[in-house]
């Protein structure tokens, strides 16, 4: 329990301090000019934060309605707290890194966090795959390289007709 609280103690204390860092860019103007990668990551991380505080307060709803026992509970509580941390930490470490030598970067984390505030489905289209083996194939590869499994039915060969009965 005693470690639970330190962790408690620790997510406020970094929530804090970030929501105050970030306090004066939430309202700040809004820029036209591309992001850096520094924005973008810090901008993943605030909304990974966000999933992770989501999570945490349905995690607390789903306690309060009593679908949860105290283990659970529990164990699950700590699991997303140390995520938050972790995400707050790569935060502050990314920030620490440059955000005092390029003010003008805090501008665009403030775009990027609210650009990011929008989840969108990703749109990436997943790599095929083997459906013998599950590797991932080359788009128009005929063959496994894994296993050598048919990927793709070639349509010119003809199918093996059925043997006439004789007799
Ligand atoms: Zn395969």
């Amino acid at each position: 329990m005693d470690q639970l609280f330190i962790i408690v103690a620790g997510v406020s204390l970094v929530g804090l301090t970030v929501l105050w860092i970030l306090r004066p860019l939430l309202g700040g103007a809004e820029v036209d000019r591309e992001r850096s990668p520094e924005a973008n990551a810090v901008a993943d991380l605030a909304a990974q934060h966000e999933v992770a505080l989501k999570s945490l307060r349905d995690l607390d709803n789903d306690y309060t309605a009593g679908k949860l026992d105290d283990a659970d509970y529990q164990a699950q509580r700590a699991l997303l707290l140390s995520e938050g941390v972790a995400i707050l930490q790569r935060l502050d470490e990314l920030k620490a890194g440059w955000a005092a030598s390029d003010p003008t970067l805090d501008t665009e984390i403030e775009t990027a966090v609210a650009a990011r505030r929008v989840v969108t489905p990703s749109d990436t289209i997943p790599p095929p795959t083997c459906p013998t083996c599950g590797a991932q194939v080359r788009v128009a590869a005929r063959f496994c390289d894994q296993c050598g499994a048919t990927l793709v039915v070639p349509t010119a060969s003809p199918p093996v007709a059925p043997l006439p009965k004789s007799g």
